[in-house]
């Protein structure tokens, strides 16, 4: 098996992966980034996909990564201004908190943001018609913005501009076992498509949850201290008409985010349960009777298992530390070991969605440092691929040149694309064009042509990455599409 050479092994396809592979790969890294499922198929597809400071890590004292958070959220609403989307919150007075608490919080909030292009928080009266759709007499709230992103999405597209800059991507490629030798390690992967056998000067753990399993491959080090808090959500038909999000504080002080998914539904979520194992994950009976508990209590609705429509969970792997779930650091720490030789061993562990491209810059500063790279990070500055256009002009004029290009093509399904695809929606349609068209539709918004692109440009390999991935039209498809979909992905021949 002839052995590829790269700079850097980033071992872990999520979010913190893709985005360490873009910078890396900017600077002038050779770079590879491997996962043994698919990209963003851990933790960074079943998050809450907000990008946000965290309101409730303001009661924590979290005041760094609060303000850190923010400053990003403005980045990430310019770099990834397609796949991105202002989302405002309302908070309910419900006596679970004061409401000059909340007023005092979320001013606080306001403020760390520095110069936002988010509206401020309010507070709203009795007369706010979103009020009208609770329960009981709630007199007053308050309403606050943040971002609410594609999560997988979002990694997806930093691993395009990674590729794009010469970096390889290898999903469903497992890290299997890893040698030290004089300057350099030496890296066994293997997968489906077959083994690979890798020498790296310097290997990237960022396999989130996973972490400490990939540490033990080097045998006898320190396990990094991670902490498994699974977090579940359910997807129910919409609650209510508007645009408006939730967030409903519960009698344990924990918080529940109640927000528009798509046309037809809401996304409510989370829960915090402490898991002994990666193994363990999976949303249990007492995690769905709590989310709609909290439904019932705000919305006077009875609703029970069967009106949820989909349902998926995640593991927070969060830094060790004494306390309850709900309280544990959502902070990240990166730890380089360099041997004589010039040997570099990097290990991430915690971090959220929000914070990932300043992660990845200080992760790839430390490595430039130790490899003698001058290289400053540009992530802040260049736009993800599907951005560029958007952030100047908007969706609006990427949507009518796109009608004006391709008036052959339904105007409900470009709608439906760009803000998945954002401006490479242009060159998806263009593709179909030449293939004949948009092919077959397999409901909930999914066409052949969509799915061909994600095969061929987007790492697609199982049908689930495109219908739970790429796209999230397993939600709005009857399991019998699904099923025919699955069917038809199985007759492809490769990419
Ligand atoms: C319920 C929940 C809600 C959340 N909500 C938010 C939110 O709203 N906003 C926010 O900012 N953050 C949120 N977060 C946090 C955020 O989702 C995570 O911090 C982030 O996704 C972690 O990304 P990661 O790349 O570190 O890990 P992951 O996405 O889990 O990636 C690790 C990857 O490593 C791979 N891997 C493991 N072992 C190997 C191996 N041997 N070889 C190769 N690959 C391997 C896995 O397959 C996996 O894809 C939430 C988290 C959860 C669980």
């Amino acid at each position: 098996m002839p052995t590829d050479t790269c700079d850097l092994l980033i071992v872990g396809a999520g979010i913190n992966g893709a985005g360490i592979a873009r910078d890396a790969a900017l600077r002038g890294f050779s770079v590879i980034v491997c996962d043994r499922g698919d990209i963003a198929g851990g933790t960074s597809s079943a998050s809450t996909k907000l990008i946000h400071g965290g309101l409730r890590y303001l009661e924590q004292g979290a005041f760094r990564l609060v303000r850190e958070s923010l400053r990003e959220r403005e980045t990430l609403g310019r770099i990834a201004a397609h796949l991105v989307r202002p989302q405002r919150f309302i908070v309910p007075h419900t006596g679970v908190r004061p409401a000059w608490l909340l007023a005092f919080g979320l001013w606080l909030y306001d403020f760390l943001a520095g110069a936002s292009t988010l509206p401020r928080a309010q507070r709203l009266d009795a007369t706010f018609p979103a009020l009208a759709c609770l329960a009981g007499r709630v007199r007053s709230a308050h309403a606050y913005f943040d971002l609410w992103v594609d999560d997988a999405r979002l990694t997806l597209e930093n691993l395009i501009d990674a590729q794009a800059h010469g970096a390889r991507v290898l999903p469903r490629c497992a890290l299997g076992s890893v040698t030290p030798d004089a300057d350099g390690w030496r890296c066994q992967l293997s997968g489906p498509g077959g083994d690979h056998s890798i020498r790296a000067r310097a290997v990237a753990n960022v396999a989130g949850p996973w972490a400490p399993q990939v540490e033990a491959l080097r045998g006898d080090v320190e396990q990094p201290g991670v902490r498994l808090v699974q977090g579940s959500h359910i997807v129910l038909d919409r609650l209510h008409e508007g645009d408006d999000a939730w967030l409903l504080q519960q009698p344990d002080r924990r918080v529940v985010f109640v927000i528009p998914y798509g046309p037809d539904y809401h996304l409510v979520g989370t829960t915090e349960t402490d898991l002994e194992s990666p193994d363990a994950l999976g949303v249990t009976d007492a995690e769905r009777t709590y989310l709609l508990a909290a439904l019932s209590r705000a919305f006077g609705r009875r609703l029970g298992q069967g009106d949820i429509r989909w349902e998926f969970c995640g593991m927070r792997p969060l830094l060790a530390g004494a306390g309850s779930a709900r309280t544990a650091s959502r902070e990240y720490r990166l730890e380089l070991e360099t041997a004589p030789g010039g040997r570099h061993w990097m290990s991430v562990q915690g971090g959220k969605l929000t914070t990932y491209r300043s992660l990845a810059e200080q992760a790839v500063d430390r490595l430039a440092a130790a490899f003698g790279h001058a290289g400053q990070s540009t992530t802040a500055q260049l736009l993800l691929p599907g951005a560029e256009g958007v952030a100047a002009d908007g969706m609006r004029t990427l949507f009518d040149g796109l009608r004006r290009d391709y008036p052959e093509f339904d105007a409900g399904w470009i709608g439906a694309l760009l803000p998945r695809h954002g401006a490479r929606t242009a060159t998806l349609l263009a593709e179909a064009t030449a293939d004949g068209g948009a092919g077959r539709d397999f409901g909930g918004g999914l066409f052949e042509a969509e799915a061909r692109w994600c095969r061929r440009h987007e790492w697609a390999t199982a049908a689930e990455d495109v219908l739970w991935r790429r796209t999230k039209c397993g939600v709005r498809m009857s399991a019998g599409q699904r099923d025919e979909f699955v069917q038809w992905w199985g007759g492809q021949p490769p990419p």
